[in-house]
């Protein structure tokens, strides 16, 4: 959504001149078809990094690594190297899916009761606890990157910072998005010095035009080109990183009150030190004899998606109408809601997410549905066999974070979801280094949400928070078929899981998927739906017992890959959502 002089400096380098110094407007388009490598992203500058490193002979994953190096710039607020994230990569050679699960970990001194306020036993409100150092996790984007660029890449990870590094100096353009989400956040951004100075200046969210330089990013990506990511694990760029969560740098003159104390973060040097990425197996479900292949915990995105995936697959839906598909989609997804909330966590063991993603499971939660009437929500979470029963259910919240698909010429493909968590994260700039801190921590549940059940999510010692980043790759007959992300919180799930129903279930070629509009049933009361959705659907699926309400102006900003099967490739962004996305193609068709 961001755009500075990528795109223009791509034609320019190609015939060997030099870059512009100056920001301007590239064109972008949600849609592009071709061959020899695609890429999507939510933002044109991160697109053209990535299809530069494409052109230049780079795999899938140098160019994820570039746009997501890119992207550190250009979507300060959603992703960057104050955060985390899920890379799942589907690797030509060996026909198999790995994944990295850079999600940031909690302090070693972590306790069940960390959010609840000593002085009152009350759980902390939700932005006491995200503008504060207690919501930072250790990032583990760098580490996402380094490992990534080491196992599959054939670029080092010091060029695409080095690279991304000159984006940050020549800075980029605000847009009405961009503006929009410093609005939004300017409460939490105007506490602190150093992120006034780079998003608020003046006091006030930036114009549209205007343009934003990082040179202490650019610093920063520099040092780590040079030195390693020891610099920022167990470095001055960590060193610096403590300094802010354990002594948050709160304004003398903030631009605006803030309701609630700032309170310190307990993170250690060691803490740091001992991150490490993880590689767990892939989740997987068979939906119309294709494999859909997700991300295991801590993200509950895969064994939600494929547990829904898996109801729809034993639903009796081959003669159902639209809006009977429709109704269907809701409730699997409400009962995949339910399995979610009382089963995943980091520490959910194996046999139970296998158990979650069996079609056994599959039948009787798909007994439940009923074709005329929905489920009265919340439901229960199973195993409660046919008859349908109500439980208490807490969604969740937060809408902010940045996803992108790469595929090179070779059948390699990415993958990516990343995050500060909340749009901004924590608020905090870390001063003289140009990056924002997460607030990833803050996806914990508070206190138990499970009754007499034990909660999942809970923190815990050095635990990562759950997620419901859903990077997903579907294969046919081993080979691509489809990858798809998304950013949104807890509608993550929803909006790949409806995209992939969408392509798969409904139809629709993957343009339309992505444009269809968006309804959520996360196991609440009502639907989450876009405007759209409920006044093309919901007088026909209130009339079965659906409720609607609160409507969102907007749900999830996706971006997808389908491969044909004459080898080509058919890159798809958002044709509106977030101002639009950016598809690319290597050589575009005809
Ligand atoms: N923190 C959220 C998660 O990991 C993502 C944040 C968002 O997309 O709003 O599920």
């Amino acid at each position: 959504m961001r755009f500075i002089t990528a795109l223009a400096a791509l034609s320019l380098t190609t015939l060997g001149l030099a870059t512009p110094a100056s920001a301007a407007v590239p064109a972008k388009s949600s849609t592009a078809e071709g061959y020899g490598g695609a890429i999507a992203t939510v933002d044109a500058t991160a697109t053209a990094a990535g299809l530069e490193v494409l052109r230049r002979g780079g795999n899938a994953v140098d160019a994820a690594v570039a746009a997501a190096a890119t992207l550190g710039v250009t979507e300060p607020f959603a992703s960057g190297i104050g955060g985390g994230g899920f890379f799942v990569y589907y690797d030509a050679r060996t026909r198999k899916v790995f994944t990295i699960d850079g999600r940031e970990a909690g302090p070693a001194s972590m306790t069940p009761a960390y959010f609840v306020n000593p002085a009152t036993g009350q759980p902390y409100a939700f932005d006491e606890a995200r503008v504060s150092g207690l919501s930072v996790g250790v990032p583990g984007t760098l580490a996402t990157w380094k490992s990534a660029a080491e196992q599959w890449g054939t670029r080092s990870l010091s060029s695409a910072l080095t690279e991304a590094a000159k984006v940050a100096d020549r800075g980029y353009v605000v847009d009405g998005e961009f503006r929009r989400q410093v609005t939004e956040n300017a409460g939490a951004f105007g506490q602190f010095d150093a992120t006034k100075a780079l998003y608020l200046p003046g006091g006030l969210p930036p114009a549209v035009g205007t343009t934003i330089r990082n040179p202490d990013l650019a610093a920063t990506y520099r040092e780590i080109a040079r030195k390693g990511t020891g610099a920022f694990y167990r470095g001055s760029i960590g060193a610096d990183l403590l300094k802010t969560v354990k002594n948050p740098a709160i304004s003398d003159s903030p631009s605006s009150p803030w309701a609630y104390p700032i309170r310190p973060g307990v993170l250690t040097a060691s803490d740091l030190a001992r991150y490490q990425v993880r590689h767990p197996a892939p989740t997987r479900a068979d939906y119309q004899g294709l494999t859909v292949y997700g991300m295991s915990t801590p993200s509950s995105g895969g064994t939600t998606v494929g547990e829904a995936l898996n109801i729809l697959e034993a639903s009796p839906l081959d003669s159902a109408s639209t809006v009977e598909k429709l109704h269907y989609y809701l409730e699997a997804s409400a009962l995949a809601f339910a399995d979610r909330g009382r089963y995943i966590g980091a520490d959910t063991p194996q046999s139970t997410l296998r158990e979650l993603l069996s079609d056994r499971w599959a039948k009787q939660r798909a007994c439940q549905i009923s074709p005329d009437r929905a489920l009265t929500k919340p439901v229960a979470p199973g195993p409660s066999g046919c008859t349908p029963s109500v439980t208490a259910a807490t969604p969740d919240t937060g809408m902010s974070t940045t996803n992108l698909t790469v595929a090179d010429r070779w059948g390699n493909v990415v993958e990516y979801t990343l995050t500060l968590e909340q749009f901004g994260g924590n608020g905090m700039v870390v001063p003289g280094r140009g990056f924002m801190l997460n607030n990833e921590l803050t996806d914990f549940n508070f206190t138990g949400t499970q009754g007499t059940f034990a909660d999942p999510n809970l923190p815990g010692p050095g635990k990562r928070p759950r997620s419901s980043m859903s990077p997903t790759i579907v294969l046919r007959d081993g080979k691509p078929f489809l990858a798809v992300g998304a950013p949104g919180g807890s509608t993550i799930i929803t909006t790949v899981l409806q995209i992939i129903y969408g392509r798969l279930g409904l139809g629709l070629t993957l343009p339309q998927a992505l444009a269809a509009p968006r309804a959520a049933q996360r196991n609440t009361a009502g639907i989450q739906a876009e405007p759209a959705f409920h006044t093309t659907y919901g007088p026909a699926l209130t009339s079965l017992g659906h409720v609607f309400g609160p409507d969102a102006p907007e749900i999830g900003a996706a971006t997808a890959i389908e491969f044909t099967r004459h080898g080509g490739q058919l890159a798809v962004a958002e044709p509106v959502r977030r101002g639009g996305g950016a598809a690319a193609v290597v050589r575009p068709r005809g």
